[in-house]
């Protein structure tokens, strides 16, 4: 698309690479502009640099502005898609929830508050992580305002342990919580990636016996994952809320090395890719991609596929345009 077409777009466009170089500009999410509020936006990039729910490996506090500066090199056209996210919503990045990095239950108290404030505007969160643990306050939001909601949950692990430490919210029990809390309908949802070593068979057997499809990463090897979420779809339901979060250690440490607890044997960046795609008609009301810690991502690598996977999800939201 010429810059002269995209002037004429009604919605923000991101700052194109024959504009500004690449390497040069504010490095806001996929370049575009920064509003605080969510007025008037359809869909709200929102960061929260939070890494003090983690078990192992730190870091991911950094995430957000790592995911921001390798987006530079994502363009606003899909390819395979051919989705046009930029020609159907309008998105602006809002910059970074402003957490209290000595305190994660304060800081889960601060997500949960911005985004309640960012849901008094009709928009779709899309969130950078920080941890895992961020999913809960944003659930606890978004299932205010839309009920229970389905939950799409790529990652190695299952996130559904009673406690760590004594402690009912960390990165590893989110999911125990939101479905304990109803935030989440059971049966409405599917973990995709789960694999490696546990402690017991309960680790994975917890999420099955709620309801929830498990589909563990050996039944992914080798195979196109879109038949799979056909199946989802169909589960799922075109027109009931549904919430992704994408942990970025569902794909495997050869495409993602830059997180905190890598495990063996996991999923391609193509699956990843088709994963999201095959969200698409679904009521996707947000989505969050977690976990990226740029201390363990030498090559940048992990940030720059984590925005590329930001971009599907914009591509997967509803009513996005393909032409
Ligand atoms: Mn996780
Ligand atoms: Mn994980």
């Amino acid at each position: 698309m010429t810059v002269e077409a995209h002037s004429m777009s009604q919605f923000n466009q991101p700052l194109s690479g024959n504009e500004m170089p690449r390497f040069a500009g504010q490095a806001s999410m996929f370049r575009l502009p920064v509003q605080e509020s969510a007025e008037g936006l359809d869909v709200a990039i929102v960061g929260v640099p939070l890494d003090i729910g983690t078990s192992n490996r730190n870091g991911t506090r950094y995430g957000p502005r790592q995911i921001r500066s390798e987006s530079v090199l994502v363009r606003p056209y899909g390819m395979a898609t051919r989705a046009a996210p930029f020609d159907s919503f309008q998105v602006a990045d809002t910059g970074d929830v402003a957490l209290n990095p000595y305190s994660l239950e304060k800081s889960i108290g601060i997500i949960e508050a911005h985004y309640d404030q960012l849901l008094e505007f009709d928009v779709r969160p899309v969130s950078l992580g920080g941890d895992h643990t961020i999913a809960l306050p944003i659930l606890r939001a978004l299932a205010r305002k839309h009920g229970p909601l389905g939950l799409v949950h790529v990652d190695a692990h299952a996130d559904v342990n009673d406690e760590m430490f004594g402690e009912q919210i960390t990165h590893g029990t989110i999911f125990r919580r939101a479905i304990e809390e109803g935030l989440v309908d059971p049966r409405r949802m599917v973990q995709i990636g789960l694999r490696a070593t546990g402690y017991a068979a309960d680790d994975f057997d917890w999420a099955r016996n709620q309801g929830v499809q498990v589909v563990q990463a050996e039944e992914c090897w080798h195979a196109s994952l879109s038949p799979l979420m056909d199946e989802v779809r169909a589960r799922l339901g075109a027109d009931r809320p549904t919430y992704l979060s994408f942990d970025i250690d569902g794909l495997d440490p050869s495409v993602a090395p830059g997180t905190g607890t890598p495990e063996p044997g996991g999923l391609t960046g193509a699956q990843g890719l088709e994963i999201i795609r095959g969200c698409f008609g679904l009521d996707l009301i947000g989505c969050d991609l977690v976990e990226v810690s740029p201390p363990y991502d030498t090559t940048g690598n992990t940030a720059l596929l984590a925005a590329n996977l930001v971009f599907e999800m914009l591509c997967s939201l509803p009513g996005c345009v393909r032409r």
